[in-house]
């Protein structure tokens, strides 16, 4: 159940600027998180509406986008993105792989009044 600490952690930053932007209200938070941070989006989504209750993001819409993971195998260079979990270089088959994208989490945009 880690998305309740990270649906409070982004609820505090998306408080923190809609105060320095002077919003009266938040109507809409759109977030990235990628695919291997293994979100539920339903359980954030709850979470975060806890979160931001009697604040002014309470009616805010809440976008989720979720980045695929992409890796870049150690052995031939090749980029890829992983589809069905399939941890393996497309071109060469090995599982010596570095992540390039699927474990961010950010705020990518806030919008208010
Ligand atoms: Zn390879």
């Amino acid at each position: 159940m880690h998305e309740i600490r990270i649906a409070e952690d982004l609820s505090a930053i998306v408080l923190e600027a809609a105060k320095q932007e002077n919003l009266s209200k938040v109507t809409m938070v759109n977030i990235s998180f990628g695919q291997l941070v293994q979100i539920v989006p339903a359980i954030f989504e709850f979470a975060f509406r806890e979160s931001v209750r009697d604040s002014i993001a309470q009616d805010a819409e809440l976008s989720l986008e979720i980045v695929p993971v992409k890796m870049k195998c150690a052995v031939c260079g090749t980029d890829f993105q992983v589809k069905e979990n399939h941890f393996a270089c497309t071109d060469c088959g090995s599982t010596d792989l570095k992540i390039i994208h699927g474990k961010e989490l950010f705020i990518k945009s806030i919008e208010g009044e």
